[in-house]
């Protein structure tokens, strides 16, 4: 197909993420990718600055993740999960358990980061009931979150950001403390936990959990909190009887520095959901994980199931592919890749704070973000990144890359250099 055509019929049929159908904004067709580079159909090469948002940490058509799709393609791509088991999933179990932390012993695989949320939201709800009470069926979260677009999981995110307004009566509205203001490598601000302890107090008898992801708000706000939050609500939530949970759907699996960004604090959650880099990019998969005692809760009362199970629940080929990406992501030492993305991160896009244009900056492991002190537009912006070469996707205020773990030295300075370059026009 000629790419005149093909962009031609996507204009006119297909939806692309949060956009119009009358009046959309260009996309830009990619033949192939490799590396961390991205080939549009003109045969330009794009340095990938956001891992198709956050999922491709190995880069691009990586061989040992082919080969492993491949042969397990050649088993079987896909089997139930109802009454069948299969080694690509326990496998990934296997992993996911000695990855996490010790008292996370427990993995229900779901087919998305919004299932997987929806999953521990219904997990924590199932966790109450279990025990009789019917009134903690409520969630409690901090403002600019992100959790997924369904519908309780939008119900969790930014009441402003998520627009809440248009979907106000169908959404499950749910309870926001203030966004910690506290940054992550700045002073603790021991006033900063207070709304959430107010919230907790008026309102404990009616919520089931706290939903957050830790130190690093994504889709939200891009914005990194300090670890302390995370050790006054882990007693917070014990003080009041309300479980907790941490989305690392974006953070999991070393993106900022640490393999789970809760280790930051060195706190456990009751349920934690992973998903996006689990599987390298391949596949579409998340999973949530719980403790034994949630686990035995919900197990040993009426209906005494958990109640949740997708067709393609355990899918062998994304199984197979997230066993390949984690064994991958510690054989090639992704702390040290992390480290050594974020040094010239924070030596390259911390000082441009002072630009007039520019708000603030921040970096986190292998996130760097530039706020704008207006919202840029997307549609002009975009075309200049492609110019420079770099696939760089802001939203709002806000441009941010966040790499392929496996991008060269020479491929980072060009992307930053690319992005700073475009930046210094607006
Ligand atoms: C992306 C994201 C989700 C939703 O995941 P999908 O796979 O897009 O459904 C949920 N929580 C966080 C923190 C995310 O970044």
């Amino acid at each position: 197909m000629d790419t005149k055509a093909l962009l031609g019929f996507d204009k006119n049929h297909l939806w692309h993420p949060y956009t119009s159908m009358i009046d959309p904004l260009p996309v830009y067709p990619v033949e192939s990718a490799h590396g961390c580079k991205l080939k549009l159909a003109n045969g330009k090469e794009l340095i990938d600055g956001m891992s198709s948002w956050w999922c491709a940490v190995h880069g691009y058509n990586h061989p040992v993740l082919n080969e492993a799709i491949t042969t397990q393609t050649q088993k079987m791509s896909h089997v139930m999960f109802g009454g069948i088991t299969h080694q690509p999933a326990v496998e990934l179990g296997q992993l996911l358990v000695e990855l996490t932390p010790k008292p996370l012993q427990k993995v229900f695989l779901a087919d998305s980061g919004s299932v997987a949320v929806e999953v521990a939201l219904k997990m924590a709800i199932q966790y109450w009931y279990s025990q009789g009470n019917t009134k903690k069926n409520k969630m409690l979260t901090i403002r600019s979150g992100y959790h997924g677009d369904t519908f309780h999981a939008m119900s969790a995110c930014d009441p402003v950001n998520g627009m809440h307004h248009i979907f106000s009566g169908v959404l499950p509205i749910h309870h926001f403390a203030d966004q910690p203001k506290s940054r992550f490598d700045g002073e603790w601000d021991p006033s900063d936990i207070q709304s959430m302890r107010e919230q907790l107090e008026q309102y404990h008898e009616e919520i089931a959990a706290v939903i957050l992801e830790p130190v690093l708000q994504g889709a939200g706000g891009m914005w990194a909190y300090h670890p302390q939050y995370l050790t006054e609500l882990r007693a917070l939530c014990d003080e009041f009887n309300v479980l907790l949970i941490f989305d690392e759907i974006a953070t999991g699996f070393g993106r900022t520095g640490k393999l789970f960004a809760m280790e930051h604090a060195n706190v456990v959650p009751d349920i934690l959901c992973v998903g996006k880099a689990i599987t390298g990019g391949y596949m579409t998969l998340s999973a949530t994980m719980t403790t034994d005692h949630v686990a035995e809760i919900i197990s040993s009362n009426s209906p005494h199931v958990f109640m949740h199970g997708p067709t393609f629940m355990g899918n062998p080929l994304a199984c197979a592919v997230a066993v390949a990406s984690l064994k991958l992501l510690l054989e090639n030492n992704w702390e040290q890749q992390v480290e050594s993305i974020h040094q010239v991160l924070a030596a390259e896009i911390l000082p441009i704070k002072d630009w007039e244009q520019v708000a603030d900056t921040r970096v986190i492991g292998a996130v760097g973000v530039v706020e704008m002190k207006a919202a840029v537009d997307m549609a002009s912006i975009q075309k200049q990144f492609v110019e420079q070469g770099i696939w760089v996707r802001p939203f709002g205020k806000l441009i941010y890359i966040m790499p392929p773990f496996i991008i060269s030295d020479q491929e980072l300075k060009q992307l930053i250099h690319g992005m700073k370059s475009v930046i210094s026009t607006l």
